[in-house]
């Protein structure tokens, strides 16, 4: 489902991305694990376009989304898709970040029905029911009258797990989610994540919770100066990793 091959990227003199290839499978969840300033947020914005990059391709569902090369007399050619297609391939993937940006002024109810209502087309009718399901798999049927401030962190942030699927993605992606959490609240977002994956979503996912990688995760990828260094079943790279900085990041974090 996303192909991503030699990807480099810079910002100004800083090689973030420095030809990292992934691929993920339909339906695998995928953890990538590494230091800050590894280049993992930066790998998350280029797969959603949010970002462009300087050489490189990636796909998403089979749809080259964009590439850079140096073929053409080595002169740099980026594939730039029309404003539409960009659009298009956009809404075909969920984002939850760290800070999960809930509009304020808006119920929860009004939240989760916005874009599919004013971006996609969606009837309200539709928008609503489709909400009150999400909301029901997240466990806050009971809040969809609720403003955002009056939820605690990690009810907004399965809020915002719940607003990213109202748009029906094929590809979740998700940049540390439970890192501005306090550590009660953690547990009951890896819970609606795990049950996402356990309906066969698309995962990619930016965590140092462990134990969710361990349980939910297909493969872990490490990730170490803009490359991934080293990825596999999570047994394997978390417990038994080869690459000495895999090493050592693992061993910090126990
Ligand atoms: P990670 O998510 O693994 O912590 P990031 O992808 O956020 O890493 O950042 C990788 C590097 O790129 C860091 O050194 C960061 O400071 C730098 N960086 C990220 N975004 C920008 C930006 N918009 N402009 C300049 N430098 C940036
Ligand atoms: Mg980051």
């Amino acid at each position: 489902m996303v192909e991503i091959r030699e990807l480099h990227k810079s910002y100004g003199d800083l090689h973030v991305l420095q030809g990292l290839s992934l691929d993920v499978a339909e339906g695998e969840v995928v953890c990538l694990i590494g230091a800050s300033g590894s280049g993992k947020s930066t790998l998350l914005r280029c797969i959603n376009r949010l970002e462009t990059w300087d050489a490189g391709s990636i796909a998403v569902n089979g749809d080259l989304i964009g590439y850079r090369s140096s073929e053409r007399g080595g002169v740099p050619v980026l594939k730039e898709l029309k404003a539409r297609e960009v659009r298009k391939q956009r809404a075909e993937i969920g984002m939850v970040f760290q800070h999960f940006n809930l509009f304020p002024h808006l119920t929860v109810m009004e939240n989760l029905v916005e874009a599919p209502v004013n971006v996609a087309g969606v009837p309200r009718r539709e928008a609503v029911a489709t909400a009150e399901q999400l909301l029901a798999m997240v466990g806050l049927a009971e809040k969809a009258k609720s403003y955002p401030r009056h939820l605690s962190g990690g009810q907004q942030q399965r809020v915002a797990i719940a607003r990213a699927l109202a748009m029906k993605p094929r590809l979740m992606l998700f940049d540390e989610p439970t890192s501005a959490l306090d550590p009660e609240l953690v547990k009951e977002v890896l819970h609606a994540m795990k049950q996402l994956a356990e309906t066969g979503m698309t995962m990619v996912v930016v965590t140092h919770e462990m134990t969710f990688a361990r349980e939910v995760a297909g493969r872990v990828a490490f990730v170490d100066g803009g490359q991934i260094v080293e990825v596999g079943p999570p047994e394997q790279v978390l417990d038994n990793p080869t690459h000495p900085r895999a090493q050592a990041f693992l061993s910090r974090l126990v």
